[in-house]
């Protein structure tokens, strides 16, 4: 006999796992969900987010389909101007803490495990999770399935193991202890250097400029330099759906041009579509990082850029790489930015998003993970068996490169090709705040809006240039599985 029964055992309560929740509790109202999570508050990794971390994409698309953000208006001033707000990390976890309390709890069919690590199931369909700060192993007679929400392996600098050694003398910190400093302002760091080249080194350039910090007192070493997403390209509503469909326009129609992935971003790149925060650079890497215009401006004005590779020692007054050296100035404080967020690479053994009694919450539109975790619940409540459902779910990959994107881009486009053409699936969109563009067309087309115009080109596009997206696409997928 099981100390708890449920229909769906969820192991972690971050972003993913509750976007999961919040569906399938509206679309399968029978079903009881237990969820297990080592954190003490919902949320997952932004428990552990440094104080001035935000989401990158707009609020207004991101968490679960049920609940908005506060803070979902256009800003009005700042680097983010005129575009959709960007939810705080602390506005994050109170919102996943409305989430869990408020939505979830209520209902009186989900269980809530905070502060247990899960240790597995067995072959009688019974789970199992240990309370991490005492008392005995718990059981679980799961009825269903046990839903794995910890794909991603979101990794951050106050968690991640620095994968360089320290020597006992130099000052290294995570960028959360930044806001930190006011403390010791009688003997502030004489110089700062960023160790990182993605989304959080970028954050930490903007915290320091912003808070007054001379960018000739900072030096920042970025092994690889990145295409950027433009934000101004990313935003839900009306007002934005021309700009929305001309990058999805571009994308299309440079897909038939470009010889392979890098020339293909480099064409996207030179319109604007895509930022870089070194103009004459070729970028090797693209992690999804999203960001202004505004912000790349300010990011230029750091030109001590150390370009060396990655980071082996650091030293007071020195930093070691693999081949040679760089001197820093003495008294420099180094800000470990080099957590990889999520693995982007080949995911060695990763099981087709629904296995008989389990489901693996990959992506399925790269990289919007938690309206990804929401159509993969929409899925599994409406329909019957796993063939039918895995059909419409290719799991994309986490590519790491321009090379590689227009794999993770090819299996999006073909994932929205099918739910289109699926009616439950494209009406259930149509209401999804999570999907960018759906509820907008919908709304167009209640309204028989002129508009609806802006979507007539997008349609001939894809007829003519989807063959051009699946030749570079399959191109960069052997890219991909090679690396
Ligand atoms: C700084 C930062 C900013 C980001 N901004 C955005 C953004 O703007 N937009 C966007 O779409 N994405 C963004 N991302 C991507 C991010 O990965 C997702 O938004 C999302 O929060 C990831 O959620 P998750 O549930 O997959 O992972 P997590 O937040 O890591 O949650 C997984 C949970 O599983 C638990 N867990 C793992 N193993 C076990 C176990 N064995 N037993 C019990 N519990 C377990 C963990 O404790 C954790 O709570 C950002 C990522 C970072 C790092």
């Amino acid at each position: 006999m099981a100390d708890f029964e449920t229909d769906y055992l969820i192991v972690g309560a971050g972003a993913v796992g509750l976007a999961f929740a919040d569906t399938l509790i509206d679309e399968d109202p029978d079903c009881h969900i237990t969820f297990v999570d080592r954190h003490a508050k919902p949320g997952g990794h932004w428990n552990d987010a440094y104080s001035f971390v935000a989401l990158h994409q707009p609020s207004a698309t991101y968490g679960v389909n049920s609940l908005e953000f506060q803070t979902e208006h256009i800003d009005e001033h700042g680097l983010n101007k005129g575009l959709h707000a960007l939810a705080s990390g602390t506005e994050v976890l109170a919102y996943f803490e409305k989430v869990m309390n408020l939505r979830l709890l209520p209902t009186g069919r989900v269980d809530y495990h905070r502060l247990c690590e899960f240790t597995g199931r067995d072959d009688d369909g019974i789970a199992r999770f240990k309370p991490i700060l005492g008392g005995e192993e718990k059981t679980v007679n799961v009825r269903r399935k046990v839903v794995d929400a910890t794909f991603y392996q979101t990794s951050v600098p106050s968690t991640h193991t620095p994968s360089f050694e320290i020597a006992s003398d130099a000052q290294v910190v995570p960028p959360g202890e930044l806001p930190q400093l006011w403390k010791r302002a009688h003997a502030l760091p004489e110089h700062y250097v960023i160790l990182g080249a993605g989304k959080t080194a970028m954050d930490t350039g903007v915290w320091l400029i912003e808070a007054g910090v001379d960018p000739r007192s900072i030096s920042w070493v970025r092994p690889r330099e990145s295409w950027l997403w433009n934000r101004a390209y990313t935003q839900p509503g009306e007002d934005f759906l021309e700009q929305v469909m001309d990058m999805q326009l571009a994308l299309l129609r440079e897909a038939s041009a470009a010889s392979d992935g890098r020339d293909w971003m480099r064409r996207l790149g030179e319109q604007g579509y895509y930022l870089r925060i070194d103009e004459n650079s070729d970028p090797d890497m693209f992690h999804y990082a999203t960001i202004s215009q505004g912000e790349v401006d300010l990011l230029r004005r750091i030109t001590n850029v150390i370009r060396k590779g990655r980071v082996k020692r650091v030293e007071p007054g020195k930093l070691v790489f693999a081949d040679g050296a760089a001197d820093i100035p003495q008294g420099s404080l180094f800000i470990d930015c080099t957590a990889t967020a999520v693995p982007f690479r080949v995911q060695e053994g990763a099981r087709p998003i629904f296995d008989g009694d389990t489901i693996t919450l990959r992506p399925l539109h790269v990289p919007l993970v938690t309206f990804s975790a929401a159509v993969a619940a929409f899925l599994e409540a409406n329909f019957d068996d796993d063939a039918t459902r895995n059909a419409l779910a290719t799991p994309g990959p986490l590519t790491d490169t321009p090379e590689t994107f227009p794999y993770a881009f090819m299996v999006t486009m073909m994932n929205r090709g099918a739910w289109s053409q699926n009616p439950k699936i494209a009406a259930w969109l149509a209401k999804s705040r999570l999907d960018l563009a759906g509820p907008t067309i919908a709304k167009l087309i209640a309204e028989n809006s002129p508009k609806l115009a802006i979507l007539a080109p997008f349609q001939q596009a894809i007829a003519q240039h989807m063959p051009s997206v699946v030749k570079l696409g399959m191109q960069a997928k052997a890219v991909h599985e090679a690396k």
